[in-house]
């Protein structure tokens, strides 16, 4: 199915559904075949297709303007490139609400926007859905933006070709985060950020690989040294690769000096 045959504006991709209320994603893009890409596959995958989550596909370009389902034009001011129409990108968002809750978050993403972490992944996952609009050429008509209230989220300090990929990203993200979806559920409590830290190294078999062996401690059976040595690990690991974590993480932590400042705090680079 290419860009130009798609006569229809939105393609359901529907999960036989488990659940009264899955989590909705509704995407916006000129591109609806790249959906759902990786997010057929794996965890997410399984769980679209068991309805933990739905995804439906609007194509931007069934609501083009003129016989030539027109979506962009070049910016007014001068300048390179296109931008997207704002009355294209009002009828897209029109036809995607419909099928969405009514509290369903809006989202463009955009370099611009709010950093993606996993603090905005396990809110958006808490939503009852999205709808994310995917931006080409050098973007969105600022009237749809304001007027839309779409919330713009990057996924970081570089310019993707367009928000498809960015949209599968954020997606993917908060998919692992549903019930149901990870085999343990208490699985990403240990995982990078999610208390505030990057994860602690790990091993598995063989004991001995290529001279080196595993630390004896995991071998202890031990699991409160162990879940020690895990924790200072990690605060080492954030420690020498990312001040600005291991900086927050510093603030967070309850005072022990007993004077309801936090002793750990250390002045911010
Ligand atoms: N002119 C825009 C700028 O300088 O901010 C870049 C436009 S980019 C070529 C086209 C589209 O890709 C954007 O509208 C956005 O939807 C998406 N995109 C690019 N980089 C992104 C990022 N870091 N995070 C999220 N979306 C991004």
């Amino acid at each position: 199915m290419t860009e130009q045959n798609q006569s229809t504006s939105a393609q359901s991709i529907s999960a036989q559904s488990t659940r009264k209320t899955p989590w909705q994603a509704a995407v916006l893009t000129l591109f609806p075949d790249m959906f759902p890409g990786v997010l057929g596959q794996s965890l997410a995958g399984k769980a679209l297709q068991s309805g933990i989550w739905s995804l439906d596909v609007t194509d931007i370009r069934g609501h083009g303007v003129g016989v030539h389902h027109k979506v962009d034009d070049p910016p007014f001011g001068g300048g390179p490139g296109m931008v997207m129409r704002p009355d294209v990108m009002a009828a897209a968002i029109d036809s995607a609400a419909q099928a969405m809750p009514a509290d369903a978050r809006r989202i463009y993403l955009s370099p611009r926007g709010k950093q993606l972490d996993q603090a905005l992944v396990r809110e958006l996952s808490a939503a009852s859905g999205v709808m994310l609009v995917c931006g080409r050429y050098e973007g969105l008509d600022q009237r749809i933006i304001d007027q839309s209230g779409l919330m713009e989220i990057s996924i970081g300090d570089y310019v993707l070709s367009g928000g498809e990929m960015a949209a599968q990203v954020l997606i993917d993200a908060v998919v692992r985060l549903l019930p149901g979806v990870m085999g343990n559920p208490d699985a990403h409590h240990q995982d990078s950020f999610e208390d505030g830290l990057l994860e602690h190294p790990l091993y598995t078999h063989p004991r001995e690989w290529s001279g080196v062996t595993v630390p004896d401690i995991l071998l202890s059976g031990d699991h409160g040294r162990i879940a020690t040595w895990r924790h200072e690990q990690a605060k080492q690991i954030t420690r020498d690769r990312r001040d600005d974590l291991w900086q927050k993480w510093l603030l967070s932590q309850p005072s022990s000096d007993g004077d309801g400042k936090n002793s750990n705090k250390k002045p911010l680079k």
